[in-house]
């Protein structure tokens, strides 16, 4: 069954034609990054309209790079949600409008199903059951997957998102959004030593996560450094490691106890955090320890992207689920909990 994904939940457009026996054939990406930059992070008016200028030529390029015709295409996948409301239905309406033009079946998607199946994009995919840590701009979740749609929250950031507290870093040390990449490239070059910043929620039993604290102490820190006359280049990348070796620590911590409460010996990481390189760096040396093995998908997969819509959504498919005709989904809030497995697994 060959899928087009569609994904624009938030500030990319990305589209993509999975094939179910053949695998990954195209896959194009728009970023809005830098016209979001502007304004220090995503502009929900701005990102709607731009979904709607390049969203139909992204679909025609995938169709050209795969060299098929619309008329190949077997079915339409796109996110539904979470995200945000008029990106979203810029998605929906051109996946039910082509959909009910080409008489074929579509389908809305779980935009934190397509993160979590991304490694499934990979060489060697991983098999449930595993645990997964999803890490993105807006969620921070453990989720023990015992098969697509069958999930069980862990724990939870109970305010920001990993994402989230690295673009807010960002935007406190004066880098450029989204913030993620810029503070771990700045921290590259910070002392480990000079300062320790806390590990929230570590030192009690659970699986949840907070990081808007750790967020307040990084601004306290560059305040008293900016008025004890210090605040020089060295500083900033010293407050950006130690920024980045907290969060690290933290998601680390929680991932040790997820494998050992589960006993589970898969560990997948998804969503944009899941790029980084000091992450991967200590989970893998956790994993390593503990005879658990982590899989991750290659670095343009990890952030948004369509090939990973088209992945679920293909899956979903081709156990005859679809939406009903013309009722197309778009929503801002939903859990993943209340997903079901696809009929017939
Ligand atoms: P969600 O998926 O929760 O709806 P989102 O789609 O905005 O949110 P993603 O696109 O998955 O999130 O990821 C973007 C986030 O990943 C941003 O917050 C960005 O700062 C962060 N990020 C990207 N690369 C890195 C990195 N190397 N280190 C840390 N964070 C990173
Ligand atoms: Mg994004
Ligand atoms: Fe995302």
């Amino acid at each position: 069954m060959r899928v087009l994904g569609i994904e624009t939940s938030c500030d990319e457009t990305g589209v993509a034609i999975y094939d179910t026996d053949r695998g990954l054939l195209a896959d194009a990406l728009y970023s809005q990054i830098a016209m979001h930059a502007e304004y220090g992070g995503v502009v929900p008016e701005l990102a709607s309209r731009d979904h709607t200028r390049r969203l139909l030529p992204l679909i025609q390029q995938v169709l050209d790079d795969a060299g098929l015709a619309r008329g190949e295409l077997d079915a339409i996948a796109y996110t539904a949600g979470p995200g945000l409301v008029g990106a979203l239905m810029v998605g929906a309406s051109t996946a039910h409008g082509m959909a009910r033009a080409l008489d074929i079946p579509v389908l809305g998607v779980h935009h934190m199903e397509g993160h979590l199946m991304a490694p499934m994009l990979e060489a060697s995919p991983p098999d449930f059951p595993f645990v997964a840590l999803l890490v993105s701009g807006g969620h921070t979740q453990l989720v023990e997957v015992r098969g697509q749609g069958r999930y069980r929250l862990l724990g939870e950031s109970v305010d920001d998102a990993a994402g989230e507290a690295f673009d807010k870093t960002a935007k406190m040390l004066g880098l450029a959004y989204p913030g993620g990449p810029q503070v771990a490239g700045l921290a590259e070059s910070g002392d480990p030593k000079r300062f320790r910043f806390p590990r929230p929620m570590t030192d009690r039993p659970g699986l949840d996560f907070s990081f808007s604290g750790l967020k307040t102490h990084t601004l306290t820190t560059l305040r008293q450094l900016d008025q004890a006359g210090e605040l020089d280049e060295q500083a900033r990348a010293d407050v950006a490691r130690a920024f980045e070796e907290a969060v690290v620590d933290t998601l680390v911590i929680k991932c040790r106890r997820a494998l050992d409460d589960t006993g589970l010996k898969r560990l997948v990481m998804a969503g944009g955090v899941s790029a980084n390189a000091r992450l991967r760096e200590r989970l893998a040396h956790e994993a390593e320890k503990r005879g658990v093995r982590v899989y991750y998908p290659r670095g343009r997969f990890c952030t948004d992207n369509g090939a990973m819509i088209a992945l679920a959504g293909a899956r979903r498919l081709l156990a005859g689920e679809r939406d009903a005709l013309g009722q197309m989904k778009a929503v801002p809030r939903w859990p993943m909990e209340t997903l079901a497995a696809p009929t017939g697994t």
